[in-house]
């Protein structure tokens, strides 16, 4: 047993007792109380040991038990534990002036903890640069059906998923949705762009001129892991220049590799104005999050009247501990050569899942990028229509029975919580990519 003295029961009892989780969809089969983890395994109070292929919530993106990113926080919280980024500080300015080298282009950087705060930072940032341009009535932020954007008001607002809204609204005003690209229903291979058409028309009928940004992930992930069509995000950018707004790529699950580049929208060809990033930043050693900002759009922020700096305060965004762990975890990364592991591993996971689940009577698609991968169930692959997610749950049992832990995702409204999904850390070994197939 890892924990001599209390079983599992014991721990469970009291967790039941104190602890809040997000409950029952998400642990169809019941909680587990993990003590342990090395590379891509978790160990339980049992001491039963289990592949984790969802790297955590899709954030351990180096893999458990690392000692130097537990030694780096170390180290920096003997030196310097604390001050606020209303000053400045040393492990802050080394992690923003790395971050601009992953993201090759000129940005600057404001740190928050989270990717919700991440996402709300990003929608104040472009609702005032409008403002101090002249342009008061921009403040609408367009986002996609089915995206998951993060838990408070302003980003659950952005969030597409109507399931994670109910009875907590009205959340925050101002945001509009249009439909997201599903390539495997839409049967678009990128020729006919509908997504792309759905969010020029949101624009139009919203009235441009009220437009302040589109957010997007490049890949939408916790929606069922849609991957666009070729030639969509681009589309994405041509539109939001059409109408004047900006857009806001949300990198909180595919940056730091996942999809193997840096960053996702990488794998696209576009330059977004504002990017925000936070799991894979510190692999969840430590909570930390980015919002990345084209300096065009931070020089606006000065100069001119009273209220033309950005007034938006975070305690403890950007802790020194968390940046300077996040800078050794991307040493890491990038010695280890993570990002180009993610997409050749990822590679040769998607070809043997097709190999072996492909005329699975059950399985409509398997798709993704790098180590990030989906795959929707269907009921009858002719219809697409979704199989019933008590399927799934199944299936999460069985695995989870067998020690791998897999994960679901998708849309609870209108039973499209259909997709199975694979995530885990960017370093799992090619063995246990055979144990997940
Ligand atoms: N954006 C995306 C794409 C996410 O998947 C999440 C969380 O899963 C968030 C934002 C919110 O991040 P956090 O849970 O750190 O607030």
């Amino acid at each position: 047993m890892v924990q001599a003295g209390k079983s599992q029961d014991t721990f469970l009892h009291q967790d039941e007792k104190y602890v809040w989780h997000s409950m029952k969809p998400y642990n169809p089969d019941g909680t587990m109380v993990v003590a342990k983890a090395e590379g891509a395994w978790v160990t339980d109070t049992e001491g039963n040991r289990y592949l984790d292929a969802m790297a955590g919530l899709w954030c351990v993106n180096v893999g458990y038990g690392r000692k130097e990113l537990a030694e780096a926080a170390y180290e920096q919280l003997k030196e310097m534990a604390y001050f606020p980024l209303t000053q400045s500080h040393v492990p802050a300015i080394k992690l923003a002036e790395k971050l601009n080298e992953l993201l090759e282009d000129d940005y600057v950087i404001f740190f928050s903890n989270s990717g919700s705060e991440a996402n709300e930072t990003a929608f104040k940032i472009a609702r005032q640069y409008h403002q101090q341009n002249g342009e008061h009535n921009r403040y609408k932020i367009v986002s996609r059906y089915r995206a998951y954007h993060g838990n408070t008001m302003g980003s659950l607002a952005a969030t597409g998923q109507a399931q994670r809204k109910y009875k907590y609204e009205p959340l925050a005003p101002g945001f509009v949705h249009c439909a997201p690209p599903d390539a495997y229903r839409d049967n678009d291979d990128g020729t006919e762009l509908k997504a792309v058409k759905a969010i020029d028309d949101v624009m139009t009928w919203e009235l441009s001129e009220t437009i302040a940004a589109l957010i997007m992930e490049p890949i939408i992930t916790g929606g069922g892991i849609l991957v666009p069509p070729e030639g969509y995000m681009k589309g994405a950018k041509e539109v939001c220049e059409k109408h004047g707004a900006l857009l806001i790529v949300d990198e909180v699950i595919c940056g730091f590799g996942r999809t193997g580049e840096a960053f996702g929208f990488m794998n696209y060809g576009v330059k977004p104005d504002i990017i925000t990033m936070a799991k894979g930043i510190t692999s969840a050693y430590l909570p930390l999050s980015a919002t990345a900002v084209k300096r065009e759009i931070y020089e606006s922020f000065k100069g001119t009247d009273e209220y033309d700096y950005l007034r938006h305060v975070n305690t403890f965004g950007g802790n020194p501990a968390a940046c300077a762990l996040a800078l050794k975890n991307i040493e890491i990364m990038e010695k280890e050569k993570l990002f180009e592991r993610s997409k050749n591993l990822g590679a040769k996971l998607m070809n043997d899942l097709k190999t072996a689940l492909k005329d699975h009577p059950l399985v409509g698609d398997i798709r993704g990028k790098g180590l990030l991968v989906g795959i929707e169930l269907v009921k009858d692959k002719s219809t697409k229509a979704p199989a019933d997610v008590s399927i799934l749950n199944e299936i999460i049992a069985f695995c989870k029975k067998n020690k791998l832990i897999i994960g679901k995702n998708g849309a609870t409204v209108a039973g499209y919580n259909n997709v199975l999904t694979l995530s885990p850390p960017l370093n799992i070994e090619e063995k246990d990519l055979s144990f997940i197939v």
